[in-house]
C-alpha cells in the first residue's frame, strides 16, 4: 500500500471511531492525538502524535485544493514507459526514504509530469507524518507580495511557508519574474535554508541553470539543497540527472 492508500484508509477508519469507542482508534495516542510524556526532571509535556499531523495535513490538503491531485498523483498511477520516466520515478521514490534535510527539483517542459512526482512524494511524506503545504506559485504568492510594504501583515502571510517542515512550490517562477518575485523567492528560500530541517519540493518550467542564470543567489541555495535530487526534464532526448 503506498502511503496515500494508507493515509486514506487511515482517515476512514478515525471518522467512524468515537470517543468511547477507542479499540481501533490510534494504537500509540489512543484516539487524543497528543502523547503526554514526562522530561528528565519529570515535567510532564505533551506532543502531538503522528495521527494528529495526519489529520492537520488532511485538512490543510482539503483547503488548498491538492486533494483531487493526490488521489491521481500517486506513484502507482506514474506512467513510467520511457526510460527517462523510469529514472525520474526511481529518483523520486528514492527521494521519499532520504527526505531528511534534503530538497527536491524538477525543472523542465511541461508535460513531463512534474507535478505528477512531487504530488507523490507529497502523499508519501504526509503518510508518514510530515506536515506539508503546497503552494502555486502564480496564485498563492502575488497575495503575499501585495502586502511587502506592511511588515507585520507580510511576516504573517509569509511565516507559515518559511516554517513548515515540507513545503512544495509548484510551478516556481511562473508568470512574471519581477524584482518583486526576486526579492519574495529569496526571503522564502533563504529562510528554508537556514533550517537544516526544513525540505523544499520545487517544479519549475524553468531548469536549474536557467533559475541559477536569473539569480544566482537563489539557484545556488536550490542546487545546494537539492543536491542529488536535481532533474531537469528537456523532453526524452535531453534528461539529465545530478
Ligand atoms: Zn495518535
Amino acid at each position: 500500500m503506498d502511503g496515500m492508500a494508507a493515509l486514506i484508509a487511515q482517515l476512514k477508519a478515525r471518522s467512524s471511531v468515537t470517543s468511547e469507542q477507542t479499540s481501533d482508534a490510534c494504537p500509540i495516542c489512543g484516539g487524543s492525538g497528543y502523547i503526554l510524556r514526562r522530561d528528565e526532571k519529570g515535567e510532564l509535556f505533551s506532543r502531538e502524535c503522528k495521527c494528529e499531523v495526519i489529520r492537520q495535513n488532511q485538512r490543510r490538503i482539503e483547503r488548498s485544493g491538492l486533494k483531487p491531485l493526490l488521489e491521481n498523483c500517486t506513484f502507482d498511477r506514474y506512467k513510467a514507459l520511457d526510460p527517462w520516466q523510469k529514472s525520474a520515478k526511481e529518483t523520486a521514490e528514492k527521494y521519499v526514504d532520504d527526505h531528511d534535510g534534503k530538497w527536491f527539483f524538477i525543472g523542465g517542459s511541461s508535460g513531463t509530469g512534474k507535478t505528477h512526482l512531487c504530488t507523490a512524494i507529497c502523499g508519501e511524506l504526509m503518510g508518514k507524518g510530515v506536515p506539508v503545504r503546497y503552494v502555486q506559485w502564480r496564485s498563492d504568492i502575488p497575495p503575499i507580495k501585495a502586502k511587502i510594504n506592511d511588515a507585520d501583515a507580510y511576516q504573517a502571510a509569509i511565516w507559515p511557508l518559511k516554517t513548515v517542515k515540507a513545503l512544495y512550490i509548484d510551478d516556481f517562477l511562473k508568470g512574471s519574474v519581477s524584482d518583486g518575485d526576486k526579492n519574495i523567492a529569496f526571503d522564502l528560500l533563504n529562510a528554508r535554508y537556514n533550517n537544516p530541517d526544513a525540505i523544499t519540493l520545487i517544479s519549475s518550467e524553468l531548469t536549474i541553470d536557467k533559475i541559477l542564470e536569473w539569480d544566482e543567489a537563489i539557484g545556488s541555495r536550490i542546487a545546494e539543497r537539492s543536491k542529488g535530487y536535481t532533474m531537469n526534464l528537456r523532453g526524452k532526448q535531453n534528461w539529465r540527472l545530478r
